[in-house]
C-alpha cells in the first residue's frame, strides 16, 4: 500500500440521534419548570440540596425523596463568554454560560447569561463577576423543559 494512501484522511459526519430518558426525579424537575418553580431534592443525612432534584445524593449516596423549592435568584459563580460556533451548539455565538448557585442550592445550575452587551469584552468583565446576583427570566409561556427560563440575568 502507497504511503499516500494510509495518510489519506476523508471527511465524515456521525449522526446519532436518541431519546433520553429523564426518569422520575427528571419528571418532577421538569413538571416544577412548566410551573416557573425550580425544584431540588434534600439528602436526609448530610441536608444539601441538590439542584435539578435528583434520586440520590451525590456524596451519601441515599435516596432522596424530599422534594423542595429554591429560588429563581441565585449567584453567579463562574462564566465564559462562547464565541465560537461549533456542532450542536444551543445558541448562535456570542453568548454567556454561566454556573449559578441557586438561594436555597447546595449545587451548581448552568444555564445562559443573558441581557448584556457582548460586543466589547472589556466591559463584558467589568459589568460581569464571579458573586454577582442573578435572576432568572422566564419565558412567557412554559412546557417544562431547562429552556423555560430563557436566561438569568444580573439584577
Ligand atoms: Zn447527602
Amino acid at each position: 500500500m502507497a504511503e499516500e494512501e494510509v495518510k489519506a484522511v476523508k471527511p465524515g459526519v456521525v449522526q446519532l440521534p436518541y431519546r433520553w430518558a429523564i426518569g422520575e426525579a427528571g419528571l418532577k424537575f421538569f413538571q416544577g419548570m412548566k410551573n416557573k418553580k425550580i425544584m431540588g431534592t434534600k439528602c436526609p443525612k448530610c441536608g444539601k440540596v441538590l439542584v435539578p432534584g435528583r434520586k440520590f445524593c451525590t456524596t451519601c449516596f441515599v435516596d432522596l425523596t424530599d422534594w423542595v423549592e429554591v429560588s429563581d435568584k441565585g449567584t453567579l459563580e463562574a462564566w465564559t463568554l462562547v464565541k465560537y460556533p461549533f456542532i450542536e451548539q444551543p445558541a448562535k455565538p456570542p453568548y454567556i454560560i454561566a454556573r449559578i448557585k441557586l438561594d436555597g442550592a447546595d449545587s451548581s445550575f448552568y444555564h445562559y447569561l443573558g441581557g448584556i452587551d457582548l460586543s466589547d469584552l472589556d466591559k463584558v468583565k467589568k459589568q460581569v463577576k464571579i458573586g454577582a446576583k442573578v435572576g432568572a427570566v422566564w419565558k412567557n409561556k412554559t412546557i417544562g423543559e431547562i429552556m423555560d427560563i430563557e436566561y438569568f440575568k444580573l439584577v
